[in-house]
């Protein structure tokens, strides 16, 4: 039996881990956290018999970090959106539990910290994004040698063969309908924008120690394909499934047992064309911010990670238009000096001087 925490419980991920955890007799929550979403949580509390919760707008800042610490899980999920994730997971492993991660702006703004933790803790840190899921599961059992890159899949997301001038005028609503997945709002956003993958190429590079050019991205637009390894001997492996966060949500949980999921099983004879083409980066300028700002290190990837947020949180309350979040985070990048990531307080500085610079840019074009 494995004792899980949930960080995000009425999340888009929370909500699916907690199916995945009652599917199983292997898992049992012990603990769940959230944001704002009192009633939510209590509800879930109640129907999964969790004893402790809290919800860090109530029980104050530092409350989900003690609730990590004292839950006594063998994995924590971290669900929570943003950066503001990035304190739980350095809790988890420090606390000596395996961290099952989802909330990739921990490695993107916090790299070096994580990695230090995880190394100090002697503990496990488990992909939930499914894309680095499935190169996990590609890679198991591969020499480091042998790999030459790992490819990332995206989906393109619902703008995928726009040009600039048709993306000047969509609206949060048709940013937010995602052509095949079903995601919190923050991520989808960052799907149109493609800052998504930007964000997992950074995940990326610190999960499996590669540097940026042999992290490859290619547009895969029904999201079945979700992960491929390059081979020396010219191999190139993939992961394919049905697009169902349950099943990385499960293989992280139950790592390194497979238990059964609710996940619907692949029938590749009804499958039709799998089709692949190069991210379009010059109308989708934020996947190769990203990058850019990942070869920068330091803070960079933190100051990219802030501004995106504010920048986003900006245009879900119709206060900025959908190019002006790449031109915010450009702006940010260029704003905020670089420093090397040997602290927390360095990465909250930082953090806090971008989105400083993004609302005095936005109080400037709303
Ligand atoms: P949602 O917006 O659906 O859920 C976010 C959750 O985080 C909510 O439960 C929210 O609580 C909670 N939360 C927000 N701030 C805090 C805080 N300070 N302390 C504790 N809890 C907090 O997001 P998603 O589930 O879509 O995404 C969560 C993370 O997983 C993101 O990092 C995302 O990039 C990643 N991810 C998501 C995927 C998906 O399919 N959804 C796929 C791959 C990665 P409340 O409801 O109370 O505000
Ligand atoms: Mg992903």
């Amino acid at each position: 039996m494995k004792r899980v925490a949930i960080l995000g419980a009425t999340g888009s991920i929370g909500v699916q881990a907690l199916e995945v955890c009652a599917a199983s007799p292997e898992l049992q929550v012990v603990a769940l956290a959230t944001g704002r979403d009192r009633d939510g949580l209590a509800a879930a509390a109640a129907a999964h018999g969790v004893a402790r919760t809290c919800v860090a707008a109530d029980d104050g800042p530092d409350a989900v970090v003690r609730l990590v610490r004292e839950c006594g899980a063998d994995v924590v999920l971290n669900g929570i959106v943003g950066a503001a994730g990035l304190d739980a997971s350095l809790a988890a492993l420090e606390s000596g539990a395996d961290l099952a991660l989802a909330n990739k702006e921990s490695l993107v703004a916090g790299g070096p910290l994580v990695l230090a933790a995880l190394q100090r803790s002697g503990r496990r840190l488990l992909p939930v994004d499914s894309e680095h899921s499935a190169l996990m599961q590609c890679l198991a059992g591969e020499s480091p040698d042998a790999l030459v890159s790992v490819v990332l899949t995206a989906s393109g997301g619902p703008f995928r063969g726009r040009t600039a001038a048709e993306l000047e005028h969509v609206t949060a609503r048709d940013a937010l309908a995602h052509p095949t997945w079903s995601m919190g709002a923050k991520i989808s956003v960052d799907s149109a924008t493609l800052m998504n993958k930007g964000l997992e190429v950074i995940e990326a590079h610190f999960l499996f120690g590669l540097p940026y050019d042999r992290i490859e991205v290619v547009v895969h637009p029904q999201s079945i394909v979700h992960g491929l390894a390059r081979l020396r001997d010219g191999a190139l492996i993939a992961h394919l499934g049905h697009p169902d966060m349950r099943v990385p949500i499960s293989y992280a949980l139950t790592y390194p047992e497979r238990a059964a999921t609710p996940a619907r099983q692949l029938d590749l004879t009804q499958l039709g064309t799998l089709s692949f083409e190069p991210p379009d980066t010059a109308t989708f300028r934020c996947l190769a911010l990203a990058r850019a700002a990942g070869e920068v290190g330091g803070t960079a990837p933190c100051i990219l990670n802030a501004a995106n947020e504010e920048a986003v949180a900006a245009f879900l309350a119709g206060r900025v238009r959908f190019l002006d979040i790449a031109a915010l985070v450009t702006d940010a990048l260029d704003a905020v000096p670089v420093a090397v990531v040997d602290d927390i307080e360095v990465v909250r500085a930082a953090d806090a001087a971008a989105r400083t610079a993004v609302g005095v840019r936005i109080g400037a074009v709303a």
